[in-house]
């Protein structure tokens, strides 16, 4: 089955409102297996409108429309699709009941009872979050038809309930993915590592970037999900040992997550010293929900008095060797874990830039170490390669970090060779 999208907003053609809805709506196709083709955005103008309806009705099988079925005179959606598709609009008692119960009141003005009318013998969508019901209907030619609301608290809600029911039963194929993180090893030598596997045709392989990491993408298509899952085990299996421990996680989606899971079923908690990442590291962990149970304490020690006086770096390390350097981030560590109550603690210390680097030590010079009151490890990250921003370098800096405290709770080597950084 071939489905295509129309967005109607001329918000959407401004750039006022991104159109989340047409993601919303192609994840929920691609979970259905349906095969998305085509997806556009129309401003609130009929024959325009008029026109990609029409192109839509005559070459998809399926057309989902989101915006434009409140009560305004610029929701022209149903107006326009139910004249393209050959239907007339009749009133649909119990929706005008829904909207007067909705306003509390027995008679609603015109523009509200507006929204009742609906193609006939359509199915109605009934909209539990506010005014607008949606539809599913068939067009003359066969091409079946949705109309969803615009503001997404209201069109996500009917899509799962109602839209993706309707939709199922039609279905033959679903359609499972499964995404592998990757920490330590960059998009391009990964895909080139993976270069045989990605021609497959189900399940398929892609790989995409995601800041500082990167991710494989397995799909699979079958009748059910459990065959289609099945199929994806072989090729996960292969990716995973063909990466080893680069690959961080299936599935869960960021490494704060994984390491707050992995603290909560050591039992073991967490506190680290910041200098140039100015918290992030502690503000990322502490985005997860549960943290409270694992993170100790953070400590953003900017100034070279701050490290002395809250972490006890010596100031002969500082002096001697300076804020950034292998030392100091050892210092930052194992100063943390003695003051906190954590059994590990994370220092980071660096040039974020964009000022401040030196021949010697350049901006995105980072150095990361892990104690855990008894072994201290240091990573050195590196500049390599072309200007990257202040907000990379501390973003980098913080994940390095948490894979460190990953590969540490794993019981894998904690210093891994990662591309960009020097082992210790
Ligand atoms: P309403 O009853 O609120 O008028 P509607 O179905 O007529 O609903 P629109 O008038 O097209 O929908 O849009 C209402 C609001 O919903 C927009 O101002 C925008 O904030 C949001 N919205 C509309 N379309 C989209 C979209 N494609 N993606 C994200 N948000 C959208
Ligand atoms: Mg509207």
């Amino acid at each position: 089955m071939n489905a295509e999208i129309i967005s109607v907003g001329t918000e959407l053609l401004l750039g006022q409102v991104v159109n989340t809805d047409a993601a919303i709506v192609a994840q929920a196709l691609s979970g259905l297996g349906i095969n998305l083709l085509y997806s556009a955005v129309v401003g609130d103008n009929a024959d325009r409108l008029r026109h990609a309806v029409d192109t839509a009705i005559s070459r998809s099988d399926l057309l989902i429309m989101t915006g434009g079925l409140g009560p305004t005179t610029d929701d022209l959606t149903k107006e326009t699709t139910a004249a393209a598709a050959g239907k007339k609009l009749v009133l649909h008692e119990e929706s005008l009941r829904r909207i007067e119960n909705y306003f509390n009141e027995k008679h609603v003005s015109e523009n509200q009872a507006k929204q009742a009318w609906l193609p006939e013998g359509c199915t109605v969508l009934q909209n539990d979050n506010g005014t607008a019901p949606g539809c599913a209907f068939q067009a003359e030619n066969g091409c079946t038809i949705i109309m969803l609301p615009g503001p997404p608290s209201e069109l996500t809600p009917m899509l799962h309930n109602y839209a993706v029911p309707y939709l199922a039963k039609g279905q033959e194929a679903v359609i499972v993915s499964h995404n592998i993180h990757i920490y330590g090893r960059g998009e391009a030598p990964v895909a080139q590592m993976m270069d045989d596997l990605m021609d497959g045709e189900n399940p398929t392989l892609a790989p995409y970037a995601k800041e500082g990491e990167c991710l494989l993408r397995v799909t699979a298509k079958a009748p059910t999900a459990q065959e289609a899952d099945r199929m994806c085990q072989p090729l996960i299996e292969e990716i995973r040992r063909r990466l080893g421990d680069f690959v961080y996680s299936i599935d869960i989606g960021t490494l704060e997550e994984l390491v707050v899971a992995q603290l909560q079923k050591q039992g073991k908690k967490l506190a680290c010293a910041e200098s140039c990442t100015g918290g992030l590291l502690a503000k990322r962990i502490t985005d997860v929900p549960g943290s409270s149970s694992v993170f100790d304490m953070g400590c953003v020690t900017y100034a070279n008095a701050a490290k002395e006086a809250l972490l006890g770096v010596p100031q002969e390390i500082l002096a001697q060797h300076g804020a950034v350097s292998e030392e100091t981030a050892r210092a930052m560590a194992e100063g943390i874990v003695k003051r906190s109550g954590a059994h590990i603690g994370v220092g980071i210390t660096g040039i974020a830039g964009p000022d401040g680097g030196t021949e010697e030590k350049p901006v995105g010079l980072i150095y990361i170490a892990l104690s855990d009151g008894k072994e201290t490890w240091v990573t050195k990250r590196s500049p390599i390669g072309r200007t990257k921003s202040r907000a990379w370098h501390r973003h980098c800096a913080a994940s390095q970090a948490l894979d460190m405290v990953r590969r540490y709770l794993g019981g894998m080597p904690v210093v891994a060779d990662y591309a960009n950084t020097k082992q210790k």
